[in-house]
């Protein structure tokens, strides 16, 4: 009698052996509090945020703690030009008056953090959305970004109004959030001692919550490969005193220029390691996190 083999779908079986494989990770990182920064133009794409949202549920799924900031660059920018307002940018960091902070807090706040939350629900989570104002979460203050000036030597600030930088993060209320089984989702805003609204690179936010929670790792996504040399190739793993000698000679610019130092500073700070990865590959957290394969470029102390 001829026995029947049965054979499985090969499909079915890389499923199971991806999931095998992620085990290991699993069990490294369960407990462990992450700060991801959800920026760039994959959170513009509906299908990419759907994508986004599973997996930070799935990650909370898993046992680790995650908490997301998030930027809004592309939108601020279609409301200003709505709104006839002119923006421009120094240094990846944009130029903010009264009139655009209002749009910055109103687009960030408003639009770009409930569609966050709602997208986590959506996917089965539970999250809630803060603002820097909410319990206090983010104090700052004026951001002083001296600008030398080659003609006479002499150091100038440069003004970029409403732009501030966090002096404190008050941990609690995400600590409370997250041993109630939340994931906080931070809208990069902060509140000036006289009451003032400033805007806050998301980045900057992202590492100084890494820092005030003790994150294990920091994860920037954006919408680059990662960091890339003059030639224009990844650069997959950094140091810190690489990653420094690339700002000053000029490698990384704009707005890669506040993810580089967030990365400096965390990893200075005692996270273990700092990635800025390509948000616009699919399921670019859980390629990062569960597998071996990076997406992005590494940076650690050193
Ligand atoms: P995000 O919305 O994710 O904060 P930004 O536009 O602020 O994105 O920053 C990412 C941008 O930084 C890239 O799109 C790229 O134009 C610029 N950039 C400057 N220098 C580098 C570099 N060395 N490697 C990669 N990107 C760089
Ligand atoms: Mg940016």
């Amino acid at each position: 009698m001829n026995k029947k083999e049965f054979t499985v779908n090969p499909m079915w079986l890389s499923q199971a052996k991806t999931l095998s494989e992620a085990l290991p990770y699993m069990r490294r990182y369960a407990g462990e509090t992450f700060v991801i920064k959800y920026g760039g133009h994959a959170m513009g794409d509906v299908q990419l945020a759907k994508k986004f949202a599973r997996d930070i549920v799935l990650i909370k799924q898993v046992g680790i703690y995650p908490i997301v900031v998030h930027g809004g660059g592309p939108q601020i920018g279609e409301m200003l030009k709505r709104s006839k307002i002119k923006s421009e940018f120094v240094d990846g960091l944009r130029v903010t008056d009264k009139e655009t902070v209002d749009i910055v807090e109103m687009v960030l706040t408003g639009t770009i953090n409930k569609e966050i939350v709602s997208a986590v629900h959506a996917a089965g989570g539970k999250a809630v959305g803060l603002s820097g104002k909410d319990g206090q979460l983010i104090q700052a203050k004026k951001l002083q970004r001296p600008k030398p000036d080659t003609d006479s030597n002499i150091e100038k600030v440069l003004d970029l109004g409403f732009v501030g930088e966090p002096t404190n993060v008050n941990p609690n209320t995400l600590t409370s959030l997250i041993e109630s089984g939340i994931t906080p989702i931070i809208a990069p805003i902060g509140l000036g001692e006289n009451g003032e609204t400033f805007n806050i690179n998301a980045d900057t936010v992202a590492g100084a919550v890494a820092g005030a929670v003790g994150a294990t790792r920091l994860l920037l996504l954006t919408d680059v490969v990662g960091i890339l040399d003059k030639k224009g190739e990844l650069l997959p793993e950094m140091t810190a005193a690489t990653v420094k000698a690339a700002i000053q000679d000029g490698t990384i610019l704009g707005g890669m220029i506040p993810k580089a130092e967030t990365c400096l500073l965390a990893v200075g700070q005692g996270v273990d390691a700092a990635v800025i990865l390509d948000g616009r590959v699919p399921h670019a957290l859980l390629l990062e996190i569960f597998t071996e394969h990076g997406v992005g470029t590494l940076i650690r102390d050193g």
